[in-house]
């Protein structure tokens, strides 16, 4: 696992606790604030506390560790040791982030996922173009929308 995830994500792994102030989502967070958005963060009494609320748009943003929510993507790889119990907890996590998804777009919200792998490691021009997709999208009306990074290659 060591070289998958960083050490914060590594102890929250052992404590259990979802991880938050990651990485991407600071990254996401100022990205957004210099482009103009105002956001609350991490508001428990929304359904998965999403990373950032932006009720003037009607918007929701839930930045997804990779390793944490179990992604298709190079972040991700099962540990070694104790592979059932990493699965199990994978699966809660997942079906978690659908039941939180289904009941806040039944309340209404638009819904933006950002996984950890649409930033981490990505070119600034590339993380740049991404804000601004973002961006576009708060001020759309699109329901929707999921960024990533690549696709893992087939082995
Ligand atoms: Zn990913």
């Amino acid at each position: 696992v060591a070289d998958i995830v960083d050490q914060a994500t590594r102890s929250q792994m052992m404590s259990g606790i979802r991880s938050r102030n990651t990485k991407p989502e600071r990254i996401i967070r100022s990205g957004l604030h210099r482009r103009g958005f105002r956001f609350s963060l991490h508001n428990r009494r929304l359904r998965g506390t999403p990373d950032l609320a932006l009720p003037k748009h009607g918007a929701l943003i839930f930045v997804h560790g990779c390793f944490w929510h179990g992604h298709d993507c190079h972040f991700f790889k099962m540990p070694s040791t104790r592979p059932e119990f990493w699965k199990a907890k994978f699966a809660r996590n997942q079906a978690n982030d659908a039941s939180a998804r289904a009941t806040l777009l039944e309340d209404g919200w638009r819904i933006l996922t950002i996984w950890e792998c649409a930033v981490r490691d990505r070119p600034e021009k590339d993380v740049a173009a991404l804000l601004d997709r973002i961006g576009a999208w708060l001020k759309s009306t699109r329901r929707t929308l999921e960024l990533r990074g690549p696709r893992r290659r087939a082995a």
